[in-house]
């Protein structure tokens, strides 16, 4: 067994994933660039779409049900956005476009 250091990824204890696709209900956060190029554990990517740049990170949706996602960080890290966080997020982001 070998142990790695570098986080991969934190889960809802004992919750099931609401959502296939993303995991959204028991997946909180992973490592992008680990979920891209490592075999193991294996993500399937393609399920998050649409990615929109903010002025930090990127902000992507689960093609399935729309859960938003939030990639940020070095190295970066694919966050489950609360919906109710959502519209803070969208209303920083217009405020940046407006001013840039
Ligand atoms: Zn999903």
């Amino acid at each position: 067994m070998r142990l790695s250091f570098i986080q991969v990824s934190s889960s809802r204890l004992g919750a099931s994933a609401k959502c296939p696709a993303c995991g959204t209900g028991a997946l909180l956060s992973f490592n992008w660039e680990l979920a891209r190029t490592s075999e193991q554990p294996r993500r399937d990517v393609s399920a998050f779409v649409h990615p929109r740049q903010l002025r930090y990170g990127v902000l992507y949706e689960c093609v399935a049900c729309s859960q938003p996602w939030y990639l940020c960080g070095e190295p970066q890290v694919m966050n489950a956005v609360a919906p109710e966080r959502l519209s803070l997020i969208d209303r920083w982001f217009q405020r940046w476009q407006t001013r840039a």
